[in-house]
């Protein structure tokens, strides 16, 4: 069965979509460890990261730096945190997210925000790509 991010790939599950390119899919996340918390994904249905061929994994290291670079540009924080799990969803996702102290990289600590902010949001990350 599809992965909830290939069906999100694929247009059939919105997202507020931040950055695409031929191989790579950038969105926010659903629920936000912060204000910005993006995730970028591979087209291709991988589950594991490192199962990733280099080539590939080293391509999504270059559009998830990219994707940092906005970020940083949109979002006041210390820094970008960067974070691989799928545990929840085995499809390679790296998750940026907007950093100012150790618990936003918990998990645990979740942000809500409005569909309104969350449009603005990627429409603001994306304008800074
Ligand atoms: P992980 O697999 O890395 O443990 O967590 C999966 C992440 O994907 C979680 O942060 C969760 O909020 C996010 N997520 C799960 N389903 C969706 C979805 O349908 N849309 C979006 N944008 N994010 C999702």
């Amino acid at each position: 069965m599809a992965s909830i991010f290939t069906k999100i790939i694929q247009g059939d599950i919105p997202c507020y979509k931040v950055a695409e390119d031929e191989q790579f899919i950038a969105f926010l996340d659903i629920n936000p460890n912060a204000k910005g918390h993006t995730l970028c994904v591979p087209k291709q249905e991988i589950n594991r990261i490192f199962e990733m061929n280099e080539e590939h994994y080293l391509a999504l290291m270059k559009f998830s730096r990219r994707v940092a670079k906005a970020l940083e540009k949109s979002i006041p924080c210390e820094r970008i945190g960067m974070s691989v799990i799928g545990l929840e969803v085995p499809h390679v996702h790296v998750h940026l997210i907007p950093i100012n102290e150790m618990k936003d990289m918990t998990f645990q600590h979740k942000v809500v925000l409005s569909s309104d902010e969350m449009t603005a949001l990627a429409s603001t990350i994306h304008g800074h790509l």
